[in-house]
């Protein structure tokens, strides 16, 4: 471990005062590249070198997952120990609380969390005899709403009272009404969804006190990154959280607050020293990121904001390339021309991975990504439809929620015709009426099916005895063999294998799926495929975590590609902000929001200050959207920035160029790797167990089991991929498990 004078050297003077700070609330503000994340964790390494703080006493609290594993992994060089550091995302610290005491505000215990399509179809089934919601109300603006309402924690009551007579559209009474049914409907099936993560956790520290004080211990030093854009419910549980001991240290910079429409706030952090007077406030002011010339830049754009509070930022390094402006003919030449400054830059020494473009629309990736793959470029996108938003993905996952949670009516209902059981819309609305009115969940009424329906029956009882075999496979099995079991069992394979080239692509995906859970297993020893599933619930889409499965295949030395507001926090030696125009930068939408524009310059100047060395802003003159062209003009900002630029046009230049470097330079890109190293799911899982195929138990054999650990087999049936044998295991009981999904070894 470094020493402590070593530890705080290798900060600048104000950065060593703000990591030296050791109790009571503070505030860390300051511009972009300024340091604020790297004090962070210095000072949280020198609260435990110095102070003597145990790690298990902080918490540091972070936007998106990858933040929080950059925060963890930077951590583990500077502090032994730091494996007991608490650093997560609001949701996951969430996601934790709830799980270990949720059940104190009435939270079953195998609750599951629902995403954004979960959320829509509990709106649909909700809303149709609302008053006041007719049939153009869109489910998708009543789902806005709510999720507004849950961040600035308003309930449906005080919704009701809401000074705006309509709110998107919708009577106030109305939203008001969806949203108490919404939650009913939840409640009813023991499911949260992603903004209760925060608002439940937050009601369950109000209402029990003596749980907040438990986490309280486990919280004594609590840390916030990007403080300026939390929304009124993760203020509230960070104040809950701090109330006790007061160890409070939030960083962040309110020129770079970028999530207003999900509910962020800017006055959380202006306000900071009014919530906390004896507040200690640090300022830094020297930016180590980026060149003098980017920097400037910065500095020139966001001085046009009215709303800020000035701060002083100095270049640290020397005055670098010159910035580019390019306006190409059309989106296609724009691209073309982003692939051959990349190719001119890998050539001359950078890597791939030092590279990123980044736009304000995930629309706009599609081009980006044509014109560099023209030229061998690797990249690797960054949200977008992500994997675990895919269709067989969620079905897969819904399967497992069932599986865990018998009351999870929307999984049912999403899983019950995938693949096809000839279980027909008429028959189900029965069967949803029965359960309605004897308060039972969907599950139960199907295994009851003899009794409610006059026909079919025998299909329904069916399903609800797999649904049985899967809760008992859940308990069994380790999350990948699970998975797998799912997959086959509910002949979700069979349906694809008849879906042709689609149904292959999908079939890969679950492959994708089962290593995930796999590789998710290597590192969560012991862990349920509950567990799993709140994880891939995590990845939400604010998020980046899903990048990994998403880019499978793409060599690790890639471009990305990003939207501005994944961007936040990270920084690349070169960045290309392409779609520099009226309407995407600043997007159309923002210009009827108050407050709007504002905020998309805020957006662009964190889109600028990650570049560390070379920044391009690009722009077309001609623009292809929703099918058709239109003429694009430049971004207001662009005006702003005249001064700022080197070279306006560096387009003769660059033209000039180009015709030298297209055939000069050919980029050696390594050829990409087959996806997948896997066999195909059906084909040849039977391989991926080397205990299965010809192998067959024979009762007394030892094994062990990764959950329930040694165990002896008292009986075998069947043979091969359809081999049970029950095992005695000291841990467990006897167990009833296929050999093909039980991950079973021979002692
Ligand atoms: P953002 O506002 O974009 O989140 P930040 O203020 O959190 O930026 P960091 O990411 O912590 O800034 O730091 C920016 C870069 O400057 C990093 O590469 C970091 O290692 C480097 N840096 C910061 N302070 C120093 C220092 N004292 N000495 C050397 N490098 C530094
Ligand atoms: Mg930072």
């Amino acid at each position: 471990m470094t020493s402590v004078p070593d530890l705080l050297s290798q900060l600048n003077p104000n950065q060593a005062e703000a990591a030296d700070h050791f109790t009571g609330p503070a505030l860390v503000i300051a511009g972009a590249g300024s340091g604020k994340t790297r004090t962070l964790i210095f000072r949280i390494a020198h609260l435990i070198g110095h102070y003597g703080v145990p790690p298990e006493q902080i918490l540091a609290v972070t936007f998106t997952n990858k933040a929080a594993a950059e925060m963890r992994e930077r951590a583990s060089h500077l502090i032994k120990g730091s494996g007991n550091l608490w650093m997560s995302t609001f949701h996951s610290a969430g996601v934790r609380i709830l799980r270990a005491y949720g059940e104190y505000i009435g939270l079953g215990r195998g609750f599951v969390i629902y995403d954004d399509d979960d959320q829509l179809d509990v709106i649909k089934e909700v809303m149709g005899n609302v008053p006041g919601i007719g049939p153009d109300s869109n489910p998708r603006a009543i789902r806005g709403i709510l999720d507004r309402a849950k961040s600035n924690l308003i309930t449906p009551n005080e919704l009701e009272r809401a000074q705006e007579r309509y709110i998107s559209g919708i009577p106030r009474e109305a939203a008001a009404e969806v949203f108490r049914r919404y939650e009913s409907r939840k409640k009813a099936q023991n499911a949260i969804d992603f903004g209760d993560l925060i608002t439940e956790t937050v009601r369950l520290f109000q209402e029990v006190p003596g749980v907040l004080n438990r986490v309280q211990d486990k919280a004594v030093f609590i840390h916030v990154d990007e403080y300026q854009d939390t929304n009124k419910a993760q203020y509230e549980l960070t104040r809950l959280l701090a109330s006790r001991d007061r160890n409070l240290l939030v960083v962040g910079d309110p020129d770079q607050s970028i999530y207003k429409f999900r509910g962020a706030d800017i006055q959380n952090i202006l306000d900071f020293q009014k919530d906390y007077t004896d507040a200690k406030v640090y300022r830094l002011e020297s930016n180590y990121r980026s060149s003098a010339k980017v920097l400037g830049l910065a500095n020139t754009l966001i001085e046009n904001n009215t709303e800020r509070l000035e701060k002083t930022l100095k270049p640290v390094k020397e005055d670098g390339h010159p910035v580019y402006f390019h306006r190409a003919g059309d989106h296609r030449a724009e691209g073309d021309f982003v692939a051959e400054w990349i190719t001119r830059l890998h050539h001359g020494g950078l890597k791939f991975a030092e590279m990123a473009i980044l736009y304000r629309t995930n629309a706009q990736s599609r081009i980006m990504e044509e014109s560099l793959r023209r030229v061998n470029i690797p990249a690797k996108i960054v949200g977008g439809v992500g994997f675990y938003d895919r269709r067989e993905i969620r079905d897969i996952l819904a399967y497992a929620r069932l599986s865990i949670n018998p009351s999870d009516d929307v999984a049912l209902r999403r899983i019950v015709g995938r693949p096809k059981r000839g279980i027909g819309d008429t028959a189900l609305g029965r069967l949803l009426d029965w359960a309605r009115i004897n308060g039972t969940p969907l599950l139960a009424a199907c295994a009851q099916a003899e009794e409610i329906l006059d026909r079919g029956a025998n299909k329904v009882t069916e399903f609800a005895a797999l649904m049985d075999a899967f809760a008992e496979a859940a308990e069994n099995y380790t999350p990948g063999g699970f998975l797998r079991y799912a997959i086959e069992s509910s002949g979700y394979v069979d349906m694809l294998r008849q879906e042709g080239q689609e149904g292959a692509v999908r079939l890969e995906n679950l492959e994708e799926l089962v290593n995930a859970a796999e590789e998710w297993q290597t590192d969560h020893e012991g862990g349920t495929i509950a567990e799993f599933l709140d994880e891939s619930a995590l990845l939400s889409s604010v998020d980046d975590g899903r990048v990994k499965r998403e880019n499978d295949g793409v060599p690790e030395d890639a471009v990305t590609l990003m939207t501005l507001h994944n961007a936040k926090g990270l920084e690349f030696p070169a960045v290309f902000i392409v779609g520099t125009e009226e309407g995407l930068l600043p997007s159309k939408n923002s210009l009827a929001e108050p407050g709007g524009i504002e905020e998309e310059r805020r957006l662009f100047y964190v889109g600028i200050t990650r570049a560390m060395d070379r920044l391009f802003l690009t722009a077309a003159q001609n623009r292809m959207q929703y099918g058709k062209t239109n003429a694009a003009e430049d971004s207001r900002f662009l005006e702003e920035l005249l001064g700022g630029f080197d070279t306006v046009d560096q387009y003769g230049q660059v033209q000039e160029y180009r015709q030298k470097t297209w055939r000069d330079f050919n980029p050696s890109v390594p050829p990409r790797p087959a996806a997948g190293g896997n066999a195909p799911l059906g084909s040849a899982v039977k391989n991926t167990s080397p205990l299965t195929g010809e192998l067959s138990y024979r009762g007394g054999e030892k094994v062990t089991h990764p959950k329930f650990g040694e165990g002896q087999v008292l009986a075998v049936a069947g043979v091969g991929d359809r081999q049970e044998v029950t095992v005695h295991f000291a841990s467990a009981g006897a167990k009833k498990l296929l050999v093909k999904f039980a991950n079973l070894t021979r002692i």
